[in-house]
């Protein structure tokens, strides 16, 4: 496929990073791989908008992959974060800062009786997976196809996000061995998880889940599909892990836990907590949280973790999410919801906009998506066409089919009236695309 719009100094320094970094990039979604072009190098964000190296802006319907819930720069985030700054930038000893942020995760989320923070989501789920396994004294993890937690070894089976992007079943590097206790079953099928207790009595650790997935595009859970994992977890000695590093904190102030009310016995978190820097957090119940060394025997450390600067980023970023902005960031994702739907209709393009709370994304297919296999029949080549027209209009989509779309409270009226205005021109691209 051929570009009409160029981006030349993107371009240059795309080459030069592809150079000295393998693929020109620090995380494989950002190469634009699954959408072709040149990947967008970004020089600053403000509010709801990105400019690149280029000069051109762009509305931003990534946030981050998810951290930028208040937009870019807030103003009190960034005061924040310069504050901390000035008294120093790590002393490797504890600090007020991340006894404060522990201090609003556990007051917003009732079952996380205790946390420990990490920098960064795979780091959250890895250790969260060696204490269920430390504390069961069982091996086998469940999880879901279409999920992802990461790229930690074990759980880079049939995962999501970037490795659904490109495709790949499993990753070389991963031992058989390292995956061997890890079973892949298909999203929002509680009979196979019955199935897979009955078939391995006494050896899974733990169930880990997005606590609402969006990594294959957002496919909620089916009504009561948490709450059958977390029973069959409890009947048959195993922990329930919900993996909120992408929903925790953004689809509401409990994160999914304020949507379904099911009480994991461990939870994960990053992204939204972190204001933009790598923090992550993993906690729950304090009987199983005691077994983290030093109070317990699971080692876990790092050397950064509790970072002030970051956690003074994430505490300013909780503090300002309150009633008033969940419900314009719900109302943001509402209006785009439609705009896009009507955009998309009005050119007779199959599609279904799936949402769980203000998460959403596009699938392009008429039939319902309900697990990863649903998701992988869309036409995906609708995708990129419509992709390249909104990016060459200046908006800012995932560059993947199967990524969530993230909004903030700083996306106003201004910014989705130019939303509003590329719809049309990119939903007759993706009319008129061709496999
Ligand atoms: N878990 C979920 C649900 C995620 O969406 C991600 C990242 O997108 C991770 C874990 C891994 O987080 P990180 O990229 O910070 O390692």
């Amino acid at each position: 496929m051929a570009y009409s719009y160029e981006a030349p100094v993107s371009q240059s320094l795309f080459d030069r990073a592809s150079v000295v970094t393998p693929g020109g990039v620090n995380s494989p979604v950002r190469a634009f791989r699954a959408v072709g072009g040149t990947p967008r190098f970004m020089v600053s964000g403000t509010g709801p908008y990105l400019t690149d190296a280029d000069g051109r802006e762009y509305v931003d319907l990534v946030c981050s992959w998810g951290p930028m819930i208040l937009g870019h720069s807030h103003p009190e985030v960034i005061a924040a974060l310069q504050e901390a700054v000035s008294r120093g930038t790590s002393f490797g000893t504890p600090g007020e800062g991340e006894v404060a942020l522990a201090e609003e995760i556990v007051a917003r989320i009732e079952p996380v009786e205790q946390v420990r923070l990490v920098s960064s989501g795979t780091e959250a789920t890895m250790s969260a997976i060696r204490l269920a396994r430390g504390f069961t004294g069982r091996a086998k993890v469940v999880k879901f196809a279409g999920c992802y937690h990461g790229h930690v070894d074990a759980l880079l089976a049939a995962a999501g996000s970037g490795v659904a992007t490109f495709g790949l079943p499993d990753t070389p590097g991963v031992t058989g061995a390292t995956a061997g206790d890890t079973v892949v079953l298909p999203y929002n099928d509680l009979d196979a998880v019955r199935a897979a207790f009955a078939a391995h009595p006494g050896e899974i650790a733990c169930v880990i889940t997005e606590a609402s997935p969006g990594n294959m595009g957002v496919v909620p859970p089916a009504d009561g599909f948490n709450a059958g994992l977390k029973e069959l977890c409890a009947a048959n000695g195993a922990l329930y892990i919900s993996d909120e590093v992408m929903t925790g904190f953004r689809t509401s102030k409990a994160g999914w836990y304020g949507v379904d009310g099911v009480r994991p016995d461990l939870m994960t978190f990053g992204k939204v907590m972190g204001g933009g820097f790598p923090a992550a957090a993993f906690g729950g119940r304090g009987d199983v949280m005691a077994h983290l060394a030093p109070a317990g025997p699971v080692y876990q450390a790092g050397t950064l973790s509790g970072n002030p600067v970051a956690t003074a980023a994430g505490l300013a970023q909780l503090r300002l999410l309150d009633d008033a902005a969940y419900a314009k960031i719900d109302a943001v994702s509402a209006e785009l919801r439609s705009l896009v739907g009507e955009a998309l209709t009005k050119e007779g393009v199959a599609h279904t906009v799936s949402a769980a709370s203000n998460m959403f994304s596009v699938f392009f297919t008429d039939q319902p998506v309900r697990d990863y296999d649903d998701a992988k029949k869309q036409d995906v080549f609708r995708f990129t066409a419509f992709f390249h027209s909104m990016l060459e209009q200046g908006v800012y989509l995932p560059p993947s089919a199967f990524e969530s779309w993230f909004v903030s409270t700083a996306h106003d009226e201004r910014a989705i009236e130019r939303i509003a205005a590329a719809l049309p021109a990119a939903a007759r691209a993706a009319s008129e695309a061709t496999a």
